[in-house]
Parts: structure tokens; C-alpha cells; sequence
């Protein structure tokens, strides 16, 4: 079939992969000039930069580890020990730093400031959250939010706010509040595995090796957004912002839903529209930089995630120190990414400013999903949606490439990669 896929993100990719690998004609559309996933990677002082920075644990990123490894991209480990400094009115400071035992390969508090001001309530906080989230997986009622979570168990305020909620942070990037309605299966699922040790992992080449494998051979016509979706006779007209325009037996529309009004046929797709509108995004500002004051205010406390807030826990960023991540920048000018700053970061040191989109979760995400599934199990249809926003569970690259596996399955289309174990080599320059 001749099918068009809107959008060159990570669902846009996977979906177009698989389908012209099962014999389709394949054309992207997207918006941005060349490619949506990598657009914003910026090279720095010959190293790269992918925007935002992608990493990976293999157990949570099953299905989008082994479409890389099926594409022949080998990862390296990476470890990410992380900082929490206080924000006060007149200084920064530090307390904690974190790094892994040898034994067990469980963090470990690493300043001994840390240990002597809240070593006690930080490991009890832990042995809490452990036993609480036991509890949770034991109990018959799992369909509750993470607030609600919070309010069924007493868990060390420091350790859950200062420890905990930064690193959901991280993964949620959306606002600090808006997390506490996500449902808190998949957050607890994320941290269960996360303290459990492996190692994260990222892709040699960064971003723009997958996006180079995953395009190969599919036409993509960018800088351009598509203006204009509509059915006509048996087929779809696809027009996009320049006037081109092309007739499609397929769409896959693999855009985030929050302007898909703008392109869809208000008519013809109304009922698709008052459904896909109701999933929820937010948009935030990631800022490259080499200004260090988002560190650690002593340099021997500098670590791979540096998490900064108030002590009412109400001003909060992250940041994450790109060196010491990406080989290819090991030796260079310190960098760094923060998202959504909330201290000043110095102008004349700031790289580049992306706006970004992100899907968040609330309790009625599992039953929209449920609703465009079924919709798109109807035998005469022929567009469908996808996107880390589509599929349950938390909205990262995983879901996006599940989400395009979705998509495969009512094409028909044969998914070889599943199962297939990403190629691990340790990155010598990172020195570990
Ligand atoms: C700061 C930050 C850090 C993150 N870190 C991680 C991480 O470490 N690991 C992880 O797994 N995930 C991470 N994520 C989440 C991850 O980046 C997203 O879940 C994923 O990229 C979403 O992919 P997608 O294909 O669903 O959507 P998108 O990436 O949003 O792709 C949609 C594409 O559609 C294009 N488009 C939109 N409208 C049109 C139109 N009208 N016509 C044509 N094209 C259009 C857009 O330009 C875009 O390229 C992070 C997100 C943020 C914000």
C-alpha cells in the first residue's frame, strides 16, 4: 500500500521502518526542517549533543533496545549518580550525592554531610518506599494515582520529595504537580526497576545514528507542517503548509493531539478529533549551556544529574552534565542541559533554547487508549493515530515504539526485532 506517515518522531520513525520493511511505499511528512527526532541535536565543540539527551534501561526500553540492535546500533553504558542541592535564599548547597555499592549495586549516599544530617531518614525513607510499593503490587486495588499512593503510606518527606519525586521528574518532565495525578502502576513500576541497579544505556552515535537507520530508504518530505487531511473516494488527500499535495491508501498520524484539529477534516474525522483531543501535553524549555552554576557549588560534587529545589520543595530543575555522558564530549568544555530552569542561567553561555512537547498521563489515559484501539480495529478505516502519548504506561521513546508496533499489527506487518538483545560495548573515553 502507498501509506503516508505524519511526523518524524520516534513513533513516526518505528512506524515507517516496520511498514516499509514489510513491503509498503512509504512517505514522511514533517513539519520541522529535516528530521522531528533529531532536530535539535547541536554539535559542540566537534562532540555531539542529542536534544533532550536519550538514555535508556533495558528493561524498560525492551522493544526500543532491540529495534536499535536490529538496526546494528550498539550502546554503551552509562552511569548516572546524581546531586540534590538546596536553594536557598543567598547560597546553594549541596546534600547528597549519590553512587552505587560494588555489592548489590544499590545507590548509596556518598557525602558525609548527606549521611550525618539525613543518612537515617533517607535510608528509612528508602526501606519505606520499598515495603510500600510491595504493598501496592500485593494489593487488588492498583487503579489509583500517585498522590493517593502517597496518601495510603508514610514515606520520609526528604527522601521522597528530595530524592524520589526529582528523579520522576526526569522521566515525567512535566510539571511537579501534575505527576501526583498520574496513575502510579508505571511510575512505581520505573522505580521498582530502577533500584534495582542495572545500568542505563545509550546509543553509539546518539539520536541521529537511529534516525539515520531508521529513515533509510523511505522518502521524508520536510519543513513543511501538513495542513489538511481528508478522505475522498477510496483514497487520502495529505497537503502540507507548501501545497504539495498526494493521494495515500493509508495515514499514520504520528503527531502529538493537541493540534490535530488544524488538520484533520473537521467533518469527516469529528468523532477521531473529540477523542484524540482529550489526551493531555504540556510544553517546557530546554536549555543547552555551559553556564556551571546549575552544579554542584564545589566541582568534587558534580554528578551526571544535578537536581536543585527550594526547601519547600515547590521551586525545582534538573540538569544533566553532558560530559560526563557522551564520549564524544569527554575532555571538552563543560555543558549542560536543564529543563524548565528556575535559577538564572547567564545569557552569553546559553547554546540554544528548545521548546518541547510532552505527553502526560492522567486516570483517563488507560480508557482513551482502550477507545482508539477499538476505533481502529473497524474494517473500513483507514487512518490511524500513534505516539508515546498512545499506548499505557509512562509517554518515553518506549512507548512511542510501541505504539508503532500497534500500528504494525493491524498492518500485518512482521515485528523481527522483538527479542533481540541490544549489543552492549563499555565507551573507553567515559573511563569506567
Ligand atoms: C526534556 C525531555 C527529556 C526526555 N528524555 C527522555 C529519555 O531520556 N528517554 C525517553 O525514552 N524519552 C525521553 N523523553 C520523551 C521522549 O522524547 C518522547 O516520549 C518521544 O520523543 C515522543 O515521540 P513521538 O514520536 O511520540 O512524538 P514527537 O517526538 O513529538 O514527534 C512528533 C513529530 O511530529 C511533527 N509534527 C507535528 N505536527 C505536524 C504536522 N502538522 N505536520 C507534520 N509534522 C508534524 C513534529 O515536528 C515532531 O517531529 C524526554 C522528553 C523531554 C521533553
Amino acid at each position: 500500500m502507498k501509506i503516508a506517515v505524519i511526523g518524524s518522531g520516534m513513533a513516526g520513525l518505528a512506524t515507517a521502518r516496520i511498514l516499509k520493511d514489510a513491503g509498503h511505499d512509504i512517505t514522511i511528512f514533517e513539519a520541522l526542517a529535516g528530521r522531528g527526532m533529531d532536530s535539535h541535536t547541536v554539535i559542540f565543540e566537534d562532540g555531539l549533543i542529542d536534544a533532550p539527551l536519550r538514555v535508556m534501561n533495558p528493561h524498560l526500553w525492551k522493544n526500543t533496545l532491540s529495534l536499535a540492535a536490529y538496526l546494528g546500533i550498539p550502546t554503551f553504558p552509562v552511569r548516572t549518580y546524581m546531586a540534590c542541592s538546596w536553594l536557598f535564599e543567598n547560597k546553594t548547597e549541596t546534600w547528597l550525592t549519590t553512587t552505587r555499592s560494588r555489592i548489590g549495586n544499590f545507590p548509596i549516599i556518598n557525602n558525609r554531610k548527606g549521611i550525618k544530617q539525613y543518612g537515617w531518614r533517607l535510608v528509612k525513607g528508602m526501606l519505606q518506599l520499598k515495603t510500600a510499593i510491595h504493598q501496592f503490587f500485593k494489593s487488588k486495588n492498583q487503579d489509583i494515582t500517585l498522590a493517593e499512593f502517597m496518601n495510603q503510606h508514610h514515606i520520609e518527606e526528604v527522601f521522597w520529595h528530595g530524592a524520589v519525586m526529582p528523579v520522576l521528574y526526569t522521566i515525567c518532565t512535566c510539571n511537579p504537580k501534575t505527576i501526583g495525578e498520574w496513575p502510579a502502576k508505571p511510575l512505581l513500576i520505573f522505580l521498582r526497576q530502577l533500584t534495582d541497579g542495572d545500568a542505563l544505556l545509550r546509543l553509539q552515535g546518539g539520536t541521529p545514528a537511529l534516525v539515520d537507520k531508521l529513515i533509510q530508504g523511505i522518502e521524508i518530505r520536510s519543513g513543511s507542517a501538513i495542513t489538511q487531511i481528508t478522505e475522498k473516494d477510496d483514497q487520502i488527500l495529505v497537503m502540507n503548509e507548501t501545497g504539495e499535495n498526494d493521494y495515500f491508501d493509508r495515514v499514520v498520524v504520528a503527531t502529538p493531539t493537541n493540534k490535530i484539529d488544524e488538520f484533520l477534516d473537521p467533518i469527516q474525522f469529528a468523532d477521531d478529533i473529540a477523542l484524540l483531543k482529550q489526551f493531555r501535553f504540556e510544553q517546557g524549555d530546554l536549555v543547552i549551556h555551559t553556564d556551571p552554576s546549575v552544579m554542584p557549588p564545589q566541582r568534587k560534587d558534580w554528578a551526571v544529574l544535578s537536581y536543585m529545589m527550594d526547601r519547600q520543595f515547590t521551586r525545582q530543575q534538573f540538569t544533566v552534565w553532558l560530559n560526563s555522558i557522551e564520549p564524544s564530549l569527554v575532555g571538552k568544555t563543560p555543558v549542560f542541559q536543564t529543563w524548565r530552569p528556575v535559577t538564572d542561567i547567564d545569557p552569553k553561555k546559553i547554546i540554544s533554547t528548545v521548546t518541547l512537547n510532552r505527553a502526560v498521563v492522567d486516570s483517563k489515559t488507560v480508557a482513551l487508549n482502550k477507545a482508539l484501539q477499538e476505533r481502529h480495529r473497524s474494517l473500513d478505516r483507514k487512518i490511524f493515530y500513534c505516539g508515546s502519548w498512545s499506548c499505557d504506561g509512562l509517554p518515553i521513546l518506549e512507548s512511542a515504539v510501541t505504539s508503532a508496533m500497534h500500528i504494525a499489527e493491524i498492518f500485518g506487518a512482521p515485528l523481527d526485532f522483538v527479542g533481540l538483545k541490544p549489543k552492549v560495548e563499555v565507551a573507553p573515553e567515559l573511563g569506567y
